[in-house]
């Protein structure tokens, strides 16, 4: 076996140590200068001025990039840039760097290629779940994404389920966070999941303080199922019993991410039914507006039918934050980035602010 055939697909989220064993360097130091460069987006040896030029030259010609993937295409808004970004085998897979009102930096991340949740209101589910990131890939999205600025928060929100690649989501949560990488707060970390239960307990378990968004859509099992078949596994009661230990084991606050389909999940009933799910949860709806889909056959409700849909919501006393602006969010889940513009996003919403 030749030496390149032996160097890893990428060198993002190898500790110094690795480093220096994957590209057979005779000095370890130099596995650290190389990790220092890497976590400033360093993706060619060339860049990395403190090696001496014949280690640079060497190194380049067995790795041309110290990345397995590279970005193909950008489109830029006022408040989001959206990155195409092609992994080493012809996926591509988009992230996006959203940015708020208090220039808040948001990078929401892809966990996969693809997602096999099948969810009825989201782009990603019309692909088919194709395969898993690696936490590299996940990383190298980051860095990707810091070529356009310093980020503060990270939503995993992108392309397919994290709870689905929960080991390699939660090893490239680790890297985020580490003192000697980016050292992103895990307060700062949101995954977002369509209600995977076993995912929501196994986060509880870890006790990181890392925030959690749920795609909830309906409080009505038979609507939820229609829309989300995840919920014939995890019902409405088994999602609520997890939500309620993850709150008990010191979760902070979650989100309910409620997209708001025409006909479907914004009359008084529905109200009703997620005021029911809400008790006792410290949970703040984020209604969405159905962002318009060609391919997809849902209706975004008309402003008098949302007021009505809010309106009940107060009856009820639900607590819940409201986009105004129809067609530019994320769509209030993972997996709106198999998008064909920019223009479908927008800032990630207020609730998941942090405080610090
Ligand atoms: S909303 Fe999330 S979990 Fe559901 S299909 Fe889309 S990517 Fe998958």
């Amino acid at each position: 076996m030749s030496d390149q055939e032996k160097l890893p697909l990428s060198l993002f989220g190898l500790s110094a140590e690795q480093i220096t064993d994957a590209l057979h360097l005779n000095k370890k130091f130099q596995g650290k200068q190389i990790f220092e460069w890497l976590v400033k987006g360093a993706l060619s040896f060339e860049e990395m001025t403190n090696l001496s030029k014949s280690l640079r030259e060497d190194l380049s010609a067995k790795m041309p990039s110290t990345a397995s993937s590279k970005v193909i295409e950008t489109q830029v808004d006022d408040h989001a840039t959206k990155l195409a970004v092609e992994l080493y085998d012809g996926n591509v897979i988009e992230c996006v760097l959203l940015t708020d009102k208090n220039d808040r930096k948001t990078a929401c991340l892809s966990s996969q290629v693809g997602c096999a949740m099948g969810c009825k209101f989201c782009r990603t589910a019309t692909m088919g779940m194709i395969r898993n990131l690696s936490a590299e890939e996940i990383i190298e999205q980051y860095v990707h994404l810091t070529k356009l600025g310093p980020i503060t928060h990270i939503v995993f929100m992108g392309m397919g389920e994290p709870m689905n690649n929960m080991e390699k989501v939660l090893r490239a949560i680790h890297y985020f966070h580490a003192e000697n990488t980016y050292n992103i707060s895990l307060r700062r970390i949101t995954i977002s999941t369509c209600g995977i239960v076993p995912g929501i307990n196994k986060l509880a378990e870890t006790g990181l303080p890392i925030k959690l968004a749920i795609s909830l859509v309906s409080a009505d099992n038979p609507t939820r199922s229609h829309v989300m078949p995840v919920n014939d596994a995890y019902g409405l009661d088994k999602l609520r019993r997890a939500l309620l230990h993850y709150q008990n084991k010191g979760g902070k606050r979650f989100t309910l991410e409620y997209c708001m389909l025409s006909g479907v999940n914004v009359d008084e009933k529905a109200a009703n039914k997620l005021a029911s799910f809400t008790q006792n949860l410290d949970a703040v709806v984020n209604l969405i507006p159905w962002n318009p889909a060609a391919e997809l056959p849902w209706t975004t409700p008309t402003t008098q039918e949302m007021n009505k849909f809010c309106a009940f919501l107060d009856d009820f006393n639900v607590k819940y934050t409201r986009r105004y602006t129809k067609g530019r969010d994320i769509n209030g889940a993972c997996g709106q980035l198999a998008t064909k513009s920019i223009s479908d996003y927008e800032l990630y919403n207020d609730v998941n602010d942090d405080t610090e």
